[in-house]
């Protein structure tokens, strides 16, 4: 009997290291927390998206078009359990902001009076946009640490250089940044990296063909990789613009059929098998609601590579 015991002991000893690594490798990476999800128009719901490690509150925040709003909404369908203020002030360690046009980082400004001292990482470019433009004593407050004297340095700036990867400060996630063409500016994609899981933000962005670059085509060698090995567990990318939308008025935008021929072009890198599933959070859709229907349709039936195409809403948190 008591040997009978022992085996049994044994065996389940022998066996748990298995269910426990099963256990880890079915737990999500990230929770993402959208705070605003539209390409325009309303100025409650534009691009910002909480990002964090699945399990903690060190969050950074995926540009900034609308933080109040988007926060209040969270805090009401119970995606934190801490009031609005404490989310603002010390959930977001940081801000990542792609390209300085206003419907990305108008909340950060907005809020700036309220928030807590943290980073905003960028590139130099966009970190210039800022400096120059928007945290100026002429259209604001200077509440960063350069440009225009007195600085209140409640934000530093934290350029990123493409092709390193940078630690984010009071998070225990790293970040590297890839350049993307979008129209007359250069917008950013972050990569970023938690143990050994990764999700992709792309900031607006145009087609390669459309905007004659060959940015998307480094990004997608770059993470090929990672999607082959499983890691990368989303890919955040824009749809403006329904597929009636003239090449010549994209203004640096992606439609249903440019997001899937860019795909292809992903597909190529990994093959058809690997893509399979991929979480695909489509961002940036631009009102009237028409459109928006229309884009989704035209996903639904351009999707011949079977990506998990996702639609965030705000206030709604996603695992992945
Ligand atoms: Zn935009
Ligand atoms: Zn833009």
């Amino acid at each position: 009997m008591t040997r009978k015991y022992t085996s049994i002991i044994i065996v389940l000893c022998w066996l748990l290291p298995f269910f426990s690594s099963a256990q880890v490798k079915n737990k999500p990476a990230f929770r993402l927390v959208p705070l605003g999800v539209l390409g325009g128009i309303d100025e409650s719901n534009l691009s910002a998206y909480m990002l964090a490690t699945n399990g903690t509150n060190n969050y950074v925040c995926l540009d900034a078009g609308t933080l109040h709003a988007g926060i209040v909404k969270a805090v009401e369908n119970k995606a934190f359990d801490v009031p609005a203020e404490k989310v603002l002030r010390q959930y977001i360690k940081g801000y990542f902001i792609s390209h300085a046009h206003l419907d990305h980082l108008a909340g950060l400004i907005i809020n700036s009076p309220d928030d807590s001292t943290k980073n905003i990482y960028g590139l130099q470019s966009t970190l210039e946009t800022l400096k120059n433009h928007y945290f100026t004593w002429a259209s604001w407050a200077n509440f960063a640490d350069q440009g225009e004297a007195p600085a209140l340095k409640k934000f530093r700036y934290q350029p990123l250089t493409p092709g390193t990867e940078t630690a984010i400060e009071n998070t225990d996630m790293k970040v590297q940044a890839f350049p993307l063409s979008h129209s007359n500016l250069t917008s950013t994609a972050f990569l970023v990296h938690s143990a050994d899981a990764y999700t992709l933000y792309l900031g607006d962005t145009g087609a390669d063909t459309i905007e004659k670059s060959t940015n998307m085509q480094n990004l997608w060698q770059a993470i090929a990789p990672l999607i082959k090995a499983k890691q990368l567990k989303a890919i955040m990318i824009e749809v403006s613009f329904p597929d009636e939308q003239p090449d010549k008025t994209l203004f640096g935008h992606l439609t249903p059929h440019w997001l899937m021929a860019e795909m292809d072009k992903l597909a190529a890198l990994t093959g058809t098998d690997a893509i399979k599933g991929l979480n695909i959070v489509v961002t940036h859709l631009k009102p009237p609601a028409i459109n928006i229907v229309k884009i989704k349709a035209e996903l639904k039936l351009e999707n011949k590579l079977r990506l998990n195409l996702i639609y965030p809403q705000q206030g709604k948190p996603l695992t992945f």
